[in-house]
């Protein structure tokens, strides 16, 4: 028998990957050719002028006119630098439970040894923000030094009304810092960091900004910074204190200069689209998305949306409930192996149990459609029961 050439041993599909995973997201070549230039001194005028277009902009998505830090890192490397700038080992901090990541932000804050506090809840209906507001009532003697949330959590697909946690703050006369994790709804679901009263905003490069991922940012209020030049407890590449020494670029180490012309660039997609028309374009596509899993799952034998509470709907991640007892592995395997479209799987306990259809950044109608037609053909491949849901997409669109 003949060997396979190289050429059948190394095929790969043809055409682009539709790429629906929630994070990292499709980088447009706009920023891709942004990217594609020769390095910069990254102390010159000619990259400080980037630099202070790029802070000016991300304050601007982020909506606040405070304090801004960025970090070459991951989102990560932001969720330690807001615990490590605002606590020392001992103290308290409660965590508002939505799903994977407000747990593994719970983990970091306890592995630095601060004592975390869950406020436990149903991750398909959300926590209940009036049981929240009791608790804070309850702590009369303020131990708790901040409550930390994830606006919108990726795992479960699911948005938490964060303004309301400052109204139940301020109703108890709480003095807890707010800090507020908006990874995956940065650019695609609208965040007021001022106006909502959050201290502590986390966002990363990889997401609604359509950038690689690696670099990472804190939007800091100024009663955030105050606690942070008490706060006595060790730290350094994450330290605001020690950043803002090095100014003009307030950054630790050499900054990442290609992810900034990557950022300009992004900032300047965002600005022309206009962000409430960026805002409604994710609302649009979510909805369709969600039209075609109410169908796949109309004859209650299908999959279905993993968020029960309608008002907190995800518009950047629909996570698909699988049928039970049928595992949504085998499906997403056939459709990036066989189809070239990647999904997101289960994280934690609901690993192939749900899949996840990111619809964030650089995202439009075809786009999204082929996505979800191509989500049918590989549920057929792997035996998934569903109804046809494709049509409730177009119907959803046109409306
Ligand atoms: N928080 C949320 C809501 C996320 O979705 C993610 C990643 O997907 C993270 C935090 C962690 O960010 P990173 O993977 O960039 O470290």
């Amino acid at each position: 028998m003949n060997a396979p050439s190289n050429a059948v041993v190394n095929a790969k599909p043809r055409g682009r990957q539709f790429f629906n995973n929630p994070g990292p997201t499709n980088i447009p070549d706009r920023v891709l050719r942004a990217m594609d230039r020769p390095v910069l001194d990254f102390m010159s005028d000619e990259f400080m002028a980037i630099h202070h277009a790029c802070h000016a902009g991300v304050k601007r998505v982020l909506k606040t006119d405070q304090s801004l830090y960025m970090y070459n890192a991951s989102g990560h490397g932001a969720w330690e630098a807001a615990l490590a700038n605002l606590f020392a080992a001992g103290d308290s901090v409660l965590i508002v439970e939505t799903g994977y990541f407000s747990l593994s932000w719970a983990e970091m804050a306890v592995n630095l040894g601060i004592k975390v506090e869950t406020f436990a809840a149903d991750w398909r209906r959300g926590a209940d923000v009036k049981k929240l507001a009791e608790r804070l009532a309850k702590d009369k003697a303020h131990e708790i030094k901040a409550v930390l949330c994830v606006h919108n959590e990726t795992a479960t697909g699911m948005v938490l009304p964060v303004s309301d946690i400052r109204r139940a703050l301020d109703e108890a006369k709480h003095p807890a810092l707010l800090l507020s994790d908006t990874i995956s709804s940065l650019a695609s679901i609208d965040y007021k960091m001022d106006a909502w009263g959050i201290d502590v905003t986390v966002g990363g490069s990889q997401k609604g900004l359509m950038l690689p991922t690696g670099m990472s940012f804190t939007g800091v209020s100024n009663k955030a910074l105050d606690v942070a030049r008490r706060n006595k407890a060790p730290r350094h590449y994450f330290h605001w204190e020690l950043m803002n020494g090095r100014a003009p670029q307030k950054f630790m180490g050499t900054a990442p200069v290609h992810m900034f012309f990557g950022l300009q660039e992004s900032l300047r997609m965002l600005e022309e689209e206009g962000l409430d028309a960026v805002f409604a374009r994710h609302a649009r596509l979510a909805e369709a998305t969600r039209a075609a899993v109410r169908a796949w799952g109309a004859n209650g034998k299908g999959p279905q949306l993993y968020c029960q509470s309608p008002d907190r709907l995800s518009n950047s991640v629909t996570t698909v409930l699988m049928p039970e007892g049928v595992s949504s592995d085998p499906m997403r395997k056939a459709a990036i192996d066989r189809f070239n479209l990647s999904l997101g799987g289960g994280l934690g306990p609901l690993m192939g149990k749900v899949f996840r259809i990111g619809h964030m950044g650089d995202l439009n109608e075809p786009m999204l459609l082929g996505a979800l037609a191509t989500t049918e053909l590989a549920m057929k491949a792997a035996g998934v029961p569903f109804s046809p849901g494709v049509n409730a997409a177009i119907d959803s669109l046109s409306s």
